[in-house]
């Protein structure tokens, strides 16, 4: 509705009148009418979709006659008006502008009230704004629902993210009441509980990738940690002990030794938990006991970590593929062919050199495709046409093959100079020596695991058996 039909309608009819669209007054009588207070972005958007799916709507405002354009079909009215004229209230107003509820609390008296609104911050206040609207207008029931899904989604389609609905309140009535009226709209519905829940539910908007947090901290502390290791031991070596200036190297050798390096230790690190565990249900002789809070919450960013992980194999790919017209690399040919040509020598083909070379190119080609293919299953889209044991097939088997591809195609690397003295400079072990030791440590294990005594046992403690005594002792366990 526009502005001007607003203003005509309201005019006519003084300050609580109806300011009715053409539409709406051809809407059948039957159609549930809900009231919506707030004319800004989440008000209009829900009365939009609310329009759409069949419901009535009518807006309660501060400024009937000049509230701006609406939804065709809405109506507008005064706060009160409005409040009378439907059992249904959704408060699409800011906290801190509330107090004008109390005032109305006679007339919401008996109504379901909906709190959508979210804070800035968190602990901002000292009770959740359901519970401070509860308190204002105590006759009503308040059901907090919708701060979730954003104004932007109702309005121009729902994603995945923004299809679920979380709702709470202390009626059951009020609750079943939102809940459809949510199913209506094509959402979702998650019942969180009484209204204590309700500061949780308005913690949910304002967590910024809650699970990428820790792989991405895991990440950079990697990355500054390898990278200031392969600066002491080649830039500022060369320097200290030979007087050369390599800080060039800075720039691409250093950062395409430090990509695959974190890259390998991360990967190690989405199935070293997976192991723990396993070797945890070994120890304790069930699964019926939680794992370590630290445990599990390495385990719910598996999928994160691997994804971080590949992004640094794909950089490390991108690195070496520029490798042949790097300045550096193309004077170093160059300048041996020419010496070579002066000489008049040539070089002899070494097969064991090609066999070496071919085969540590041929095995990281094949990690990197494996990555790939573990990375496009993690994407919800393919994992969601996937059964759980094709899921589980891929995320596992062709998991620790990976694994065991990329920590082949590193041992590869570095071939016979782990045995060379001139390797350890300052007597410290190369990069890629350091990151060998999480995924050896893990395939290690994991082989551990596949002998068939361990694994049967394995297997039946997954299935529910328990050894003797356990329950017992996770019954003492749980006692206070
Ligand atoms: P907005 O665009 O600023 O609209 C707020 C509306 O509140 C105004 O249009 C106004 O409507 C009313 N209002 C402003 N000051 C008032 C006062 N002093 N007294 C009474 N009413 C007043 O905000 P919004 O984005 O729609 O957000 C509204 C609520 O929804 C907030 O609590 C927000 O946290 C929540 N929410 C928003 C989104 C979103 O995507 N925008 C998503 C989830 C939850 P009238 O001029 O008609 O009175």
């Amino acid at each position: 509705m526009t502005t001007e039909a607003a203003n005509g309608n309201a005019g006519d009819n003084g300050p609580d009148s109806v300011a009715l669209c053409p539409l709406a007054a051809e809407v059948s009588p039957e159609r549930v009418l809900l009231c919506i207070y707030g004319t800004g972005d989440m008000g209009r958007s829900l009365g939009q979709r609310l329009l759409q799916t069949g419901y009535r709507v009518v807006y309660g405002s501060r400024r009937p006659h000049s509230c701006g354009p609406l939804p065709q079909g809405a109506q507008v009215l005064s706060h009160a008006a409005a409040a009378q004229s439907a059992d249904l209230v959704i408060v699409c107003v800011h906290r801190q502008h509330y107090d004008f509820l109390e005032t109305l609390a006679p007339q919401l008296k008996g109504k379901v009230l909906v709190d959508v609104s979210n804070n800035r911050k968190k602990n901002l206040y000292p009770e959740a704004n359901a519970e401070y609207l509860q308190r204002l207008v105590p006759g009503a029931s308040v059901v907090k629902a919708f701060n979730t899904v954003s104004a932007w989604a109702l309005q121009n389609g729902l994603t995945d993210a923004n299809r679920m609905v979380y709702l709470c309140g202390d009626g059951a009535e009020a609750k079943q009441a939102v809940a459809e009226m949510a199913t209506k709209l094509g959402l979702g519905v998650l019942d969180r509980g009484s209204l204590s829940a309700a500061r949780e539910l308005e913690d949910f908007p304002l967590q910024l990738f809650p699970e990428w947090r820790l792989p991405l901290r895991l990440a950079v502390g990697l990355t500054a940690f390898f990278y200031f290791y392969m600066l002491t031991r080649d830039v500022i070596y060369a320097y200290v002990e030979q007087g050369k200036d390599i800080s060039f190297r800075l720039v691409v050798s250093m950062a395409n030794k430090v990509f695959p390096i974190v890259s390998l230790t991360m990967l190690s690190l989405c199935y070293l938990p997976g192991i723990l565990a396993a070797f945890l249900q070994l120890y304790r002789g069930t699964k019926f006991r939680r794992f370590p809070d630290w445990l599990d919450r390495w385990m719910l960013c598996r999928k994160q970590l691997g994804l971080l992980a590949l992004c640094f194999a794909f950089l490390h790919v991108l690195y070496t593929l520029i490798i042949p017209i790097r300045y550096y690399v193309r004077y170093k040919v160059k300048d041996a062919t020419v010496v070579l040509i002066r000489e008049n020598k040539t070089t002899v083909f070494d097969t064991t050199v090609a066999w070496y070379t071919d085969s540590y190119l041929s095995i990281g080609i094949l990690g990197f495709g494996m990555y790939v293919l573990l990375g496009i299953t993690s994407l919800p889209a393919v994992s969601n046409a996937l059964s759980w044991r094709e899921f589980s097939f891929i995320q596992s088997k062709l998991g620790y093959l990976t694994l065991l591809f990329c920590t082949s195609h590193t041992y590869l690397y570095g071939w016979n100079r782990f045995l060379r003295p001139s390797t350890y400079k300052w007597w410290t072990p190369p990069g890629y020596m350091l990151c060998l030791a999480v995924p050896s440590v893990v395939l290690l294990l994991k082989l551990l695991l596949l002998l068939p005594c361990v694994d049967h046992r394995l297997t039946r403690i997954r299935q529910g058996w328990e050894r003797p005594g356990t329950k017992e002792e996770s019954e003492k366990l749980l006692m206070p």
